[in-house]
């Protein structure tokens, strides 16, 4: 189904998106079991039970530390790797759950047939949406009662302005539910494992297989759903302008086969990555790579860090010399990581695709770029604008220096973004999700025996800003001096105390450009 050239071994890199509770991590239990990983299982539901413990900080230092070797999980099916990228839940929503769907191919939309689109699903499908990744829906829990199959195309068809084309019918829902259709293969699939093929769906034979009611139904709704909507069409799935849809249950492991299956041939292999000047092939030769999440390890006494890197070209091989974009400094990569999901191993060799773990003491930030030869720019690597800023205030004001030192840190690896405005020196910190206020004043504490509080800011949101000439860069800042910082790159931003001040302040300067967004180059 994909076209490379011999010597590459192919790879399936994608995410899951989905909104709490719909069903990620049992599907996710499903997948690696499918792929042989059995023994992980339990792992996964355990890291289930304890990320609904929010507060307490031991539990996030575990549900941290499990994370480490959960946020990339490698397995095979039918001779085929695929690289399942975790994106953390509701409660530990951060920066790092958008940058890792920068590091994907393809993602799963999860959704809960009870109650279709949610929120968490919709910001992390806008995310996709950025960079057009192509997105399989599952509709998950069809042994639930839930909404009809049309209500929940419908609303995936206007709420996200997708296409949509269902690959699956179920045959009744909750109570009522007999089995699934397989709408292009012509099979139905019945729910104590057996799967018959069927001539259509004329044929007599699924008399037999359901009741008289589900059949007749059955019938009528795929009829009238396979006229409705729109047949699959690959080029505008890869393109993330339209969404196969299949149903089933991760529970009780129905329908999830299918999903693989649909990975396998329907997900895109490697794509090229966005990068300045051109995109890097995946078959161009020479490692390249981005680092799309830093993470600290599980001991918190030593300050090592594994940066996770995608792979974007070349053949990678244990102990290379690999160039920091920015720096220009090479980095030898004597001990990379690989995660199978069975453990995490060290790597010898990857490829296109796969995620590489690079222990590191703090060199490596997020959206550097690494190559083997002249550093390349990788593009659309975004910083998104904190939807909560904070003033932090220190205990003991002669510990400056070193809070100074741990916010850069914390920064670094994505936990908080700093904000140093123009007037006064306490800084500001942005987060997008409440949790990461608490990692941070727990890590601030642990870590760097920094005791701080954080207070309300009059600020709401920010906009990192730009213009074409220097001097309507010079004429705004001085008119909004009390509301302009700096990031922690010396960029500027213009902080608002809400979105009526940010709609006013940027109507009347029409010179100036304000992003939600920044890319790191
Ligand atoms: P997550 O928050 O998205 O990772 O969701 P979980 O995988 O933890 O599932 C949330 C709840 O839904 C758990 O109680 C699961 O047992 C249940 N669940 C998951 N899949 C199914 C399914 O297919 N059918 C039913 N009935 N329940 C399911």
């Amino acid at each position: 189904m994909n076209d490379r050239p011999t010597g590459r071994p192919d790879r399936r890199t994608f995410a899951i998106i989905s909104h709490p509770d719909a069903g990620k991590t049992t599907l996710t239990e499903k997948l690696l079991i499918a792929g042989g990983a059995i023994h992980l299982a339990g792992e996964v539901k355990a890291r289930g039970q304890t990320r609904r413990a929010r507060s307490d900080w031991m539990k996030i230092e575990q549900q941290r530390g499990i994370s480490v070797t959960s946020s990339v999980m490698t397995f095979e099916y039918d001779g085929l790797t695929f690289n399942l990228l975790d994106t953390p839940g509701h409660e530990d929503f951060s920066e790092d759950t958008y940058r890792t769907l920068t590091a994907v191919d393809s993602a799963v939309m999860v959704i809960d047939a009870a109650r279709g689109i949610e929120a968490q699903t919709r910001k992390l499908f806008e995310v996709c949406r950025l960079r057009s990744v192509p997105i399989i829906t599952f509709v998950n829990k069809v042994d639930r009662e839930g909404r009809s199959p049309f209500d929940l195309m419908d609303q995936i068809a206007d709420q996200l302005a997708l296409d949509v084309a269902p690959m699956m019918w179920p045959a009744g829902l909750g109570g009522e539910f007999e089995g699934l259709y397989d709408v292009a293969g012509q099979r139905m699939l019945l729910p104590e494992g057996r799967v018959e093929p069927v001539d259509g769906l004329d044929d007599p034979k699924l008399d037999t297989m359901l009741s008289e009611r589900a059949a007749a139904r059955l019938r009528e709704e795929v009829e009238l759903g396979v006229g409705g909507y729109a047949a699959f069409d690959r080029a505008k799935y890869l393109s993330g302008d339209m969404t196969p849809v299949y149903f089933g249950s991760a529970l009780r492991d129905f329908g999830v086969p299918e999903l693989i299956h649909a990975l396998r041939d329907l997900a895109p292999s490697p794509r090229p990555q966005p990068a300045d000047p051109a995109p890097i092939s995946p078959d161009q030769d020479g490692v390249t790579g981005f680092v799309f999440k830093v993470q600290a390890n599980m001991n918190p006494q030593h300050r090592d860090r594994v940066a996770f890197m995608r792979l974007c070209s070349g053949k990678f091989r244990r102990g290379m010399k690999l160039n920091q974009s920015g720096t220009g400094k090479a980095i030898a990569v004597h001990s990379p990581i690989l995660f199978f999901a069975q453990s995490r191993e060290v790597a010898d060799e990857a490829w296109p695709g796969d995620i590489i773990g690079i222990p590191n003491h703090g060199t490596l930030r997020v959206g550097d770029s690494l190559a083997e030869g002249t550093p390349v720019v990788f593009t659309g690597l975004p910083n998104f604008a904190p939807e909560i800023l904070r003033r932090v205030q220190l205990v003991d004001p002669t510990k400056t220096k070193q809070l100074r030192k741990a916010l850069d840190d914390l920064s670094e690896e994505g936990v908080v973004q700093v904000f140093h405005p123009a007037i006064g020196s306490q800084m500001i910190v942005g987060v997008v999700g409440q949790l990461q206020l608490e990692v941070l004043i727990s890590r601030l504490e642990h870590e760097y025996k920094v005791d701080a509080r954080l207070e309300p800011s009059p600020w709401d949101t920010a906009r990192w800003i730009a213009t074409d000439a220097a001097p309507d860069m010079a004429a705004f800042q001085s008119q909004h001096r009390s509301a302009m910082a700096t990031d922690r790159d010396g960029q500027p931003v213009f902080l608002a105390k809400d979105l009526w001040d940010l709609n006013f302040v940027s109507g009347r300067s029409p010179t100036v450009r304000f992003s939600a967004t920044k890319e790191r180059v």
